[in-house]
């Protein structure tokens, strides 16, 4: 997998190393501001047990980490994975106070996860141990301290039992924005489900407007490879597509396929939904998920997952720009590597901050007993999204010949995160949190 092994690509690590380097462009930070803003805020370790299908009780474990809650209330996904840990946890909610910062929405950030393989449990299992993890939390969660979405192995429907578990513990109130990511019966959000693809879609257009690449400055006929057929990347295969874009190659864990000529999205998502992954398609030639990011193309979609571009093959991309909708997926040392390579890179806390916006979206409809039409969402989230990407280039752009060693010069994503660190830092400093 790794071909140094000294290499950070663990989260935890690379979410840190991300952090400290950025903090170079930022003057003036008090040591303990540093150190608050390092660590996570409160850590919640709950076990709890569960009746099984078979008569029998499992304890299970699970956390929510509450990263800081300076701008508003904590926000972030509940992931359901038999490897999830507490740094892991950590690390995604911090990315969750960049992301809310950087979108400047009123949140925070947190995440969650329960030790669990969702694959092995039935619906009623899952559902029991849904239940039993918001009884357990308390009141760690709630609509105006700490509100979870859904993330890996969880989704709409265990948010409405999350939903539904907590309104049950808290009659009487309107309680619907616990919880984002519902069902649409339930309070969720019109275009919630593309947000993420579509808000880096936005992203992606307005950084070619910004002319961040030469000799590319929109979407048309232009060249994509996408990694990751779900969620983010399936829908950022449409509506490349839909916005003039030519898809010449997307993956899943199974493989990768190519189409010089580009894809049809209706064909792949339809033989994925079929077949269970897109290898084998007629008319497309199957490479390695290796060979996918190694592409000659405009834009590269990493979509799948974390510790994807790495030091052993980060020389290899040849795209003019990689635009992160997965969490994680290039390492520190494969910036440096690709920003060397005149290869722009858009942050994961810029890129697929499109989930949270309308996450927010969702609450404030929540609040207000609301629901706006489709149309009025995108517009929001489109208004969002080339905002913060001003605003990240406009600090990429004022910082840019600031060469600090050893780091050398900032990259957007030192610009994203020193936006990040400077809100946070100002809220901080006008509630005198430390009294
Ligand atoms: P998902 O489970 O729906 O899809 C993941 C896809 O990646 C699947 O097609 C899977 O087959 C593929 N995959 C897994 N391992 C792979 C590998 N080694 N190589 C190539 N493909 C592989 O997940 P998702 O919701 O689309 O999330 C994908 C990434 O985007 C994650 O990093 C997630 O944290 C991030 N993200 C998602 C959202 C969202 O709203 N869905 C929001 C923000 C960030």
């Amino acid at each position: 997998m790794n071909g140094d092994s000294r290499e950070a690509t663990s989260l935890y690590q690379v979410s840190l190393l991300q952090f400290d380097r950025a903090l170079t462009w930022v003057d003036g930070l008090k040591a303990g501001m540093v150190d608050a803003f390092r660590n996570p805020r409160r850590t919640t370790h709950v076990h709890f047990p569960v009746s099984m299908d078979d008569q029998s009780v499992r304890m299970f474990h699970g956390f929510r980490v509450l990263h800081n809650r300076a701008r508003g209330p904590g926000k972030g996904g509940i992931r359901y994975h038999p490897s999830v840990d507490e740094h892991e946890v950590a690390a995604l909610a911090a990315f969750m106070t960049w992301k809310t910062a950087i979108a400047d929405i009123p949140f925070g950030g947190a995440k969650g996860g329960v030790v669990c393989d969702t694959k092995a449990l039935s619906r009623a299992e899952k559902r029991r141990i849904t239940r039993r993890f918001v009884i357990a939390l308390d009141d760690s969660i709630g609509p105006h301290t700490d509100i979870p979405a859904p993330d890996m192995y969880t989704d709409a429907e265990t948010m409405a039992w999350i939903y539904d578990t907590f309104d049950t513990l808290h009659p009487g109130e309107n309680n619907r924005a616990v919880v984002t990511g519902k069902p649409i019966e339930l309070g969720g959000s019109l275009g919630r489900d593309e947000a993420t693809a579509r808000g880096c879609l936005y992203a992606a257009e307005q950084a070619l407007k910004r002319g961040l690449v030469t000799d590319l400055d929109n979407l048309q006929d232009a060249t994509v490879a996408v990694q990751g057929c779900g969620n983010a990347g399936g829908t950022a295969l449409r509506l490349f597509h839909a916005a003039g874009a030519r898809v010449i190659a997307i993956s899943d864990s199974s493989g990768a396929i190519h189409a010089r000529d580009g894809l049809d999205p209706d064909t792949v998502l339809a033989f994925k939904k079929e077949h269970g992954s897109v290898v084998g398609i007629p008319d497309t030639t199957t490479i390695t998920n290796e060979e996918l990011l190694a592409l000659d193309c405009d834009i590269l979609v990493p979509a799948a997952m974390e510790g994807q571009i790495r030091a052993d093959n980060a020389d290899a991309v040849r795209a003019k720009i990689v635009v992160e909708a997965a969490n994680g997926p290039t390492t520190p040392q494969a910036d440096q590597i690709l920003a060397e390579k005149g290869i722009v890179l858009l942050p994961d806390i810029l890129a697929n901050a499109g989930g949270v916006i309308v996450s927010y979206f969702e609450w404030v409809q929540n609040l207000e007993n609301q629901q706006w039409e489709l149309e009025d969402v995108r517009a929001r989230l489109q208004k969002r999204m080339i905002k913060a990407v001003d605003t990240v280039v406009d600090c990429w752009q004022a910082i840019q010949t600031d060469d600090r060693p050893p780091h050398g010069k900032p990259t957007l994503r030192d610009a994203a995160l020193v936006t990040a660190v400077k809100r946070l830092a100002t809220v901080t400093l006008q509630r005198d949190i430390w009294m």
